[in-house]
């Protein structure tokens, strides 16, 4: 969930940085094979930010749904399960094979498919304070997220702190 999110922000949002490196960055923060990252898988990756943005966008569940269900036609899955530190028994949804772009369009799509089907758009969304342009996925317990990170939630109270004692 955390590199569907972090990608789409890197590739769509206003001062994201879509560079080779930053997307190097984010497969490593979550832990993808990001050593059979090569440069030019690059745009790739770009698309995949761009082809997800509209999810997190959605105003309707069914946007969202046919997307995912769109998508899930055109990515190559063969889901199968595999035991390997760190995780112990878990799904991969797409062939150990299949390319590294490919993986991680399976795997980010299945993320988003299971938060839609427990939340519906619940957890999703474009983060609340002026100005930002992030999305966010929340996958806390209490569900209450509406910011892309602790500083806009801070900036956003804030300046309604100070809007309230002026009046
Ligand atoms: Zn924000």
């Amino acid at each position: 969930m955390a590199a569907a999110v972090a990608l789409v922000n890197a590739v769509t949002s206003a001062g994201g940085d879509d560079s080779a490196g930053a997307i190097r960055a984010i497969l490593r923060d979550n832990e993808f094979f990001w050593q059979e990252f090569r440069d030019e898988d690059a745009e790739e990756f770009r698309r995949w930010g761009r082809t997800l943005r509209p999810f997190f966008t959605a105003a309707r569940l069914e946007e969202a749904t046919a997307l995912l269900n769109r998508l899930m036609l055109e990515v190559p899955m063969h889901p199968h399960l595999s035991d390997h530190e760190p995780h112990g028994l878990h799904m991969h949804y797409a062939p150990p094979s299949s390319r590294l772009p490919d993986r991680f369009r399976a795997t980010t799509l299945m993320n988003l498919a299971d938060l839609v089907v427990d939340h519906g758009l619940g957890r999703t969304g474009v983060c609340a304070a002026g100005g930002c342009d992030r999305v966010y996925a929340d996958t806390s317990r209490a569900g209450r997220r509406r910011f892309c990170s602790e500083a806009c939630a801070n900036r956003t109270n804030v300046a309604a702190f100070r809007a309230r004692r002026r009046t």
